[in-house]
């Protein structure tokens, strides 16, 4: 798809468009994560200049309500005073030690406190470092090498975890990205997800090869696609059957959907809990902080104790940690009702709209976080995710980001929202929300 700058005339955006064109010529497509492009939606991605609370400030000076959220972190809006503090505090003590400092140990605490099975973490700088980390531990520990993962579930840009393609039971799928050498895919088995049946017959023909199985808790990157009952307790006992490793990605829903994440929501797997979690977003607070871990048998594999090698020249920031802190500390039973309450309006009222005009879609929840499939019916895999009619969306996004909201530019994402979307905010996305829904039925 190409993007299209002029489709989308209504708003002021000459300062964006300039930025953008500024951005091509020094950056690739403009952007440092390639789906801040628009290239799903067409038009420019709107530069913002500043956030607070709920709302985003473009560089054109339009304001929006801010479903996005960072993808996640700013659970507490945008700049808000208690992590801003906690920031300014720890940056006017030094910015990067290359030393351990305290409030690395804090954070540690802080996570190993909410998530019941949890000894141990190490802090590294992102999702993809967490989940790239955890697999090289898993892969130490057991001695083997190939790997399972559900397609449609996005852990990073980590090259054996790119591979999504193919389908059926136990296929070595081939990279999804230029640059991942057959190798690192072809230890890759990418499955569907919910299907119960493909892992046994993956285990029953590769068991002894396969060092873990990656899922994420509840997936997020295919929008909301909660696990049906009994499908993490199904992959609890297939791996431990098999002497494989189960990694729970909460890298999305870690911290956001429970205090405890996705495990706080559903529970023990019978069975056991998975050995390895990681987690990033959130507990970040919106600086680069992410994490990985599990039991403290499991982590001693790691350098300095152990022979699997894993490091960081900023892991454990002293400024990012102090704003992961600070956010989880804000999180509290208050914050996550707020959420449930945002999340429910918005979801209510976009589905009423979307009914009234006529536009098929879904709403999938996992706790308060929620995505929109435009489709009609329940969808449990990535077969299904992608049966969905983008072009509906794409209209949809456009009215809705022209009226001053923005939601994620594609209809693969969940809708983030924060405790400090208040009233205003909500009205302000409900009243958006009858043209969007007329635009999607292209009337
Ligand atoms: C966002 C995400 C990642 C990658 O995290 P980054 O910080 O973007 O590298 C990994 N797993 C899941 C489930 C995610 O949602």
């Amino acid at each position: 798809m190409t993007s299209t700058p002029t489709e989308h005339p209504t708003v002021h955006d000459e300062a964006s468009a300039a930025l953008l064109q500024r951005a091509r010529a020094v950056t690739p497509g403009g952007v440092n994560s390639p789906v801040r492009a628009f290239r799903a939606v067409g038009g420019t991605p709107r530069f913002i200049a500043s956030a607070k609370g709920p709302w985003l400030t473009d560089v054109d000076g339009n304001r929006y309500v801010d479903l996005i959220c960072s993808w996640g972190p700013m659970i507490l809006g945008h700049a808000h005073p208690d992590v801003l503090a906690a920031v300014q505090q720890a940056a006017t003590q030094g910015f990067s030690f290359g030393t351990p400092s305290e409030n690395e140990v804090a954070l540690a605490e802080e996570i190993v406190s909410r998530v019941a099975p949890l000894e141990q973490v190490r802090l590294v700088n992102s999702g993809t470092e967490a989940t790239m980390s955890a697999l090289r531990l898993a892969r130490g520990a057991t001695g083997r090498s190939t790997v399972v993962k559900f397609a449609g579930c996005y852990h990073g840009h980590v090259d054996p975890l790119l591979a999504a393609a193919g389908s059926g039971v136990a296929t070595f799928a081939l990279p999804d990205s230029a640059g991942v050498p057959a190798s690192a895919a072809h230890e890759t088995i990418v499955l569907p997800y919910n299907d119960v049946a493909a892992v046994e017959a993956a285990f029953a023909e590769h068991g002894d090869e396969i060092a873990c199985v990656i899922t994420e808790a509840s997936p997020g990157n295919m929008g909301v696609v909660p696990p049906a009952p009994g499908f993490t307790s199904a992959l609890r006992r297939i791996t431990k059957e098999h002497g494989a490793l189960l990694i729970s990605d909460e890298v999305m829903t870690g911290f956001r959907c429970s205090a405890a994440g996705w495990y706080g929501l559903e529970g023990e797997p019978e069975g056991g809990a998975p050995d390895l979690f990681t987690f990033g977003k959130v507990m970040g607070g919106g600086f680069p902080a992410a994490a990985f871990g599990g039991r403290a048998d499991l982590l001693a594999n790691l350098a300095p104790d152990g022979p699997v090698y894993q490091a960081g020249t900023l892991s454990g920031n002293p400024v990012a940690t102090a704003a992961g802190l600070a956010t989880l500390r804000g999180c509290t039973a208050e914050v996550y009702d707020r959420i449930g309450v945002v999340a429910h309006a918005i979801a209510d009222g976009a589905s009423a709209a979307l009914t009234a005009h006529g536009v098929p879609h879904t709403v999938q929840w996992a706790g308060s976080m929620f995505s929109v499939f435009f489709r009609e019916g329940a969808v449990r895999n990535y077969e299904d995710a992608k049966a969905q009619d983008t072009a509906a969306f794409g209209r949809f996004f456009h009215s809705m980001l022209d009226q001053g909201v923005h939601l994620p530019p594609s209809s693969y994402e969940a809708w983030f929202v924060s405790a400090s979307h208040d009233d205003a905010a909500v009205e302000h996305v409900l009243a958006a929300l009858p043209a969007a829904a007329a635009a999607a039925a292209g009337s």
